[in-house]
């Protein structure tokens, strides 16, 4: 993988490149950001390019040595992956031991440090040495989504580069480009809230059977007769059926916007949910555009809303009651 088929984060693509045109790539860095956007790769691919044999700012992904570290086989490129909870003594002492050593076939050692903020005391503090006095051709990099749970000490020893979660359209394209039909890939874009690795993981039958549920519980929210299906499904709700709660309104949230679409006489190629494009013009008879748009916006701010720590059955229940003022504007 060269820098451009990693997905996303364009602005740290550019400081790498950069820094690899100075040859001025710092020793330690923290790659942080939430989980699926792509940190992973980008170490990875700067790990060949500090190390290829043919080009000097990026990977060419052919020479012995991109190729073997896309094996997982080249002796300066170690990857310490956190399976278990905490990153292993041993392995930090390994990392100490090796971070002297000249590179044996490469150019530059690099350490990847998977899930860092699962170093325990001793490792980060046998870790730190390293970074506190780096040999010019070591480089460490830890991965983290959580950079607030690592050392002050490491912290503060280290460049940290944050990640952001990749925008939708472009994880519909990628999508489309790995095979997945135009259906499923603006749906699962939708879904996989700027994390690729979980678009590519959802089960299409799943998604398939919640766009249907969505529909059914939209459908009884703007009914007046059967409105309260909405309220019993999520009114006063245990944990699990809350991570529901957010996957039925961002797809409700797609209707509604498929519906402005309609109103607003877009595109239909445009639309989110094309292969409900017949039931989706039949609703949209029954909405102003006024309507629609405060759907929209209330959705946005359920889905904020979701994300901290407020009474979520009551924020289903003031949703409730906020749709069913909207319909009635
Ligand atoms: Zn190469």
């Amino acid at each position: 993988m060269a820098f451009k088929d990693v997905a996303g984060n364009v602005p740290i693509k550019k400081i790498l490149k950069l820094a690899l045109e100075r040859n001025r790539v710092p020793n330690s860095l923290i790659f942080s950001g939430p989980e699926g956007v792509g940190k992973m790769d980008m170490a990875l691919t700067l790990a060949k390019t500090l190390n290829c044999q043919i080009l000097a700012t990026d990977a060419c992904d052919a020479c012995p040595s991109c190729r073997a570290i896309d094996k997982g086989r080249h002796p300066d490129v170690m990857v310490i992956a956190a399976e278990v909870r905490d990153v292993k003594i041993e392995q930090t002492r390994l990392l100490k031991q090796l971070a002297y050593l000249r590179p044996m076939t490469g150019k530059r050692r690099v350490f990847i440090i998977e899930e860092a903020e699962n170093l325990n005391d001793p490792s980060a503090n046998s870790l730190l040495k390293v970074l506190e006095e780096p040999p010019h051709f070591c480089h460490v990099i830890l991965v983290t989504a959580s950079p607030f749970r690592l050392l002050p000490t490491i912290r503060s020893r280290c460049r940290l580069l944050a990640f952001s979660a990749i925008g939708r359209e472009e994880i519909e394209e990628i999508l489309l480009e790995r095979d997945f039909s135009k259906e499923q890939a603006r749906i699962l874009a939708l879904l996989a809230d700027g994390n690729l690795e979980r678009a590519q993981e959802l089960e299409w039958d799943e998604v398939r059977a919640l766009k249907e549920g969505s529909w059914a519980l939209f459908e009884a929210l703007v009914s007046a007769d059967h409105s309260s299906q909405f309220l019993e499904r999520f009114g006063a709700v245990p944990k699990a059926v809350l991570e529901e709660f957010g996957a039925v309104l961002e797809v409700i949230s797609s209707f509604a916007r498929d519906i402005l679409l309609l109103r607003l006489g877009g595109d239909p190629s445009l639309l989110l949910n094309p292969d409900l494009e017949r039931r989706l013009r039949e609703a949209s008879g029954s909405w102003t555009v006024r309507q629609v748009l405060g759907v929209i916006q209330e959705i946005d701010f359920v889905l904020v809303e979701l994300r901290g720590n407020l009474n979520k059955g009551l924020l289903a229940t003031t949703f409730f009651s906020n749709f069913g003022e909207l319909r009635h504007v």
